[in-house]
């Protein structure tokens, strides 16, 4: 039956971690995979996590379903984290909220949502270059995938005005796909002022935003920064859609706890479009999983935990900027006469360094340091033990 099937290519991401794997190389090191790592290169439960689910195992609670939208007390809670308590949006209750197989599954629903329901063009455009998945999983959910311009190679920065151009040149109406913070896979994000000419453009052209928040207090270590190019739309009278991962905030990967949302007009839109989410969810995969997103609403909830949680995302945080700094410093210390200021300059998980596939074959070939041929490497995989070697490599492929 299958014989026509032809072989797909394999994961980009997971061929780098074999190759990797394969390695005898003793100081070897892996900057492809975005997962966090602590100081000493390892997996990092937090433990405000631990306790949280600790509490979870302890409760005894039964394993009923949840509803379609998934555990009411979680959904609530990512919302005011998203939104804030004191958002208009919040306070006269007109978000919908459903929750979702972490951020890819509520990119997915959104995706099939506006597929479904969105009256303008059902084009989404994406940033050069976004996260790989995007594409995939907008054309996947039935949507038109287009590009607008976002980063520039030569200043290894963000391209504001070819940004802002194409935003103002899409059909009226059409779909525009913002990284809220921490933007993947390049680190650059617009600055606040940026933003608000963004947010104008997009208002200008008539469009709809659809916000993928991936790492909220990941970035810059505070939720309520992270959070602000989506809250700033909001005070700007845009509607936007939103999807939130966990994955990365609070570490809870595998556990795949995600909520999507939607700003609505009033509680009344609210109650129509949450119907017609239910009615989408159903057959895809009728109510989401519960634990991991019990783990999260205790976090989320409990006042005590959330302050703990909330310091531990900021030491994660800054773990990373501080990697960054001797990243460059390292740099610099070796002699190399190249402007690393983009190094400090980006934010989130990954750095863009500018490296050229040629470059990037010869850090793994010659100095088994692995990642992405686009020159993206994951931050977190850098630690005070390895950034020295790190450096030398970098300096010895690129000068
Ligand atoms: N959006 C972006 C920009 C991401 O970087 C990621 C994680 N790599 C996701 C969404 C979704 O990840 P997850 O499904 O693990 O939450």
């Amino acid at each position: 039956v299958w014989a026509k099937v032809p072989q797909g290519p394999p994961d980009a991401i997971l061929g780098i971690t074999e190759a990797y794997k394969a390695d005898s190389h003793p100081e070897k090191i892996n900057l492809g995979v975005g997962a966090y790592r602590d100081d000493k290169g390892k997996p990092y439960v937090l433990p405000s996590v631990r306790s949280a689910e600790k509490k979870v195992v302890d409760a005894a609670l039964n394993k009923e379903y949840a509803g379609i939208t998934g555990v009411p007390e979680f959904t609530k809670a990512a919302a005011r984290l998203a939104y804030g308590s004191d958002s208009p949006v919040i306070q006269e209750d007109r978000v919908a909220v459903t929750q979702s197989i972490s951020g890819t599954g509520a990119l997915r629903i959104g995706g099939a949502f506006l597929e479904r329901f969105y009256p303008g063009g059902k084009t989404i455009y994406i940033p050069t270059p976004s996260w790989a998945n995007h594409n995939a999983v907008f054309k996947d959910s039935g949507l038109r995938v287009e590009k607008y311009r976002y980063y520039n190679k030569d200043t290894i920065g963000l391209d504001f005005e070819g940004m802002v151009e194409d935003i103002k040149n899409m059909p009226k109406g059409s779909i525009v796909l913002l990284h809220a913070c921490a933007h993947n896979p390049t680190g650059v994000d617009p600055t606040e002022d940026q933003w608000r000419s963004i947010s104008d453009a997009v208002k200008e052209g008539g469009h709809y935003p659809f916000f993928d928040m991936a790492y909220q207090g990941f970035a810059s270590g505070d939720t309520a920064k992270d959070a602000f190019a989506l809250r700033h739309f909001i005070s700007e009278g845009h509607r936007p859609c939103l999807a939130q991962s966990f994955a990365k905030n609070m570490g809870l990967y595998g556990e795949r706890v995600g909520a999507f949302s939607i700003v609505c007009e009033s509680t009344e839109e609210k109650k129509r479009i949450d119907s017609q989410i239910k009615i989408l969810v159903r057959p895809l995969y009728s109510n989401p999983p519960v634990h991991g997103a019990r783990i999260a609403s205790e976090i989320l909830n409990d006042s005590a935990l959330n302050q703990q949680w909330l310091g531990e995302v900021k030491g994660m945080a800054d773990r990373i900027i501080k990697m960054r700094a001797l990243l460059k410093e390292n740099l610099e210390k070796l002699g190399s006469k190249h402007d690393w200021s983009h190094i400090t300059s980006q934010i989130g998980m990954f750095a863009y360094t500018g490296l050229t596939a040629e470059q990037m074959d010869k850090l793994a070939k010659e100095y088994s340091v692995y990642a992405t041929k686009d020159g993206r490497i994951s931050v977190a995989g850098i630690t005070s033990d390895n950034v020295r070697r790190l450096a030398e490599a970098i300096y010895k492929v690129k000068g």
